[in-house]
């Protein structure tokens, strides 16, 4: 066996296109990842907001490896079950107008359909984003993220006009969305962001705006969405109703899996053969969404994501951390000086933590199932830092 580190063998066998952290992970448990070299780090990142449930959360790791030992795949082809339920289940808890699903593999996937269907549905040219917003690596998608065209965008040309409006103008926003507009997309919380929440007027107004212009409102919730704003989706908090909404990350627990939801007036829009995907809806995702679903459920997560909240929020600000922005476990902590220190030094006391595009803002999201102790631990560690 090659005894050299993961570390040192991907770098010589994967594309150098990602900054890695310094351990790597052989084991979980809860909301530890165990390392390598035997610590016991609290993962206060999961995994980029996926690890809903955490690790070794013994309904999902029963669902897929029940799922996979009865039918490890069949595409849409064919009804399953399995996909049926998975699809009523998240209709069941979004909001009440969103009532039909179409399931893809990630969050840039559901993002590229989700604009796709506002063209097919409009005919228009124009979508309109908010600076600062994340939507994904897609053509698509990557079209959408503010600024991706001064870094990696690539491609030579944009697939259709984009517009991006200064975050919380509402001004602007009743300039720019119009007759040409297909799609307002926005992220109700902009994760990438740094845990930035939109100020929910501006929000109200995407909304008022987007009906009165007949564009779809597209809110991204792939990093917000599966009850990690306290609320099954963020929108939900603010009262209002998207004709379409993006869900990924939390979807399945770690199994990679992603899905839009459509009201009826959008449903009616699609046709036979307009979309698809192999793997999307594929039995073992289709089974993870339930098991997260139900968890959530059963556990009262959202009540514990709410409780918690307010504990970071109490019990964080002082020395390094100034403030606290965004919602629910989709937390950024304003720090004093780079967060990338803060994130280094709580890395040291097993802690992980993640950055964000603003540098000076330390992101947490956290498995839904965090206990009051690994805040605990958190604070003292933060208390530690300027000891
Ligand atoms: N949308 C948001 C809000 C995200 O945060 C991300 C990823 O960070 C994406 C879309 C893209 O998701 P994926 O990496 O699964 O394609």
């Amino acid at each position: 066996m090659d005894m050299s580190t993961a570390i040192e063998r991907e770098a010589a066998s994967t594309l150098p296109v990602y900054p890695q952290l310094p351990f790597v992970p052989v084991d979980s448990e809860g909301c530890h990842i165990i390392t390598a070299d035997g610590r016991r780090i609290l993962d206060l990142y999961g995994g980029h907001a996926v690890a809903a449930l955490g690790y070794k959360h013994p309904r999902l790791t029963a669902a897929v490896a029940e799922q996979t030992s009865n039918l490890v795949f069949q595409s849409n082809a064919v009804a399953l079950d399995v996909r049926a339920l998975a699809a009523e289940k998240l209709t069941s808890i979004a909001p009440a107008n969103l009532t039909r699903a179409f399931f893809v593999n990630s969050g840039a996937e559901a993002n590229e359909n989700a604009l796709r269907i506002a063209f097919l549905a409009t005919g228009r040219s124009k979508v309109v984003a908010v600076e600062h917003g994340f939507h994904g690596r897609t053509a698509a998608a990557g079209a959408v993220t503010w600024k991706s065209r001064d870094s990696w965008y690539a491609f030579p040309s944009l697939p259709f006009e984009v517009e991006f409006i200064p975050r919380d103008d509402i001004d602007a926003a009743k300039n720019m969305i119009d007759s040409d507009t297909a799609a307002v997309i926005f992220e109700p919380v902009q994760g990438v962001a740094g845990a930035y929440d939109l100020d929910p007027a501006f929000v109200q107004v995407l909304r008022d705006e987007s009906s009165k212009h007949g564009a779809l409102l597209i809110a991204d919730e792939v990093q917000t969405g599966m009850g990690r704003s306290g609320n099954y989706f963020a929108v939900q908090g603010l009262g209002i109703e998207p004709d379409v909404l993006t869900a990924a990350k939390s979807l399945g627990g770690g199994i990679p899996c992603g899905a839009l939801l459509v009201s009826d007036p959008v449903a009616a829009t699609v046709k036979t053969g307009q979309l698809g995907s192999t793997f999307g809806g594929c039995p073992i995702a289709a089974a993870a969404i339930v098991a997260v679903i139900e968890t959530i459920e059963e556990e009262t997560l959202l009540h514990n994501v709410r409780e918690l909240e307010s504990m970071v929020r109490q019990q964080c600000v002082g020395g390094a951390v100034t403030s606290v922005q965004g919602g629910g476990f989709l937390l950024g902590l304003v720090c004093d000086r780079p967060a990338v220190d803060v994130q280094k030094f709580l890395l040291q006391h097993d802690i992980l933590t993640g950055t964000s595009a603003d540098r000076h803002v330390l992101r947490l999201l956290p498995p839904l199932v965090l206990e009051k102790q690994h805040v605990a631990q958190l604070v003292s560690a933060l208390r530690l830092m300027d000891d």
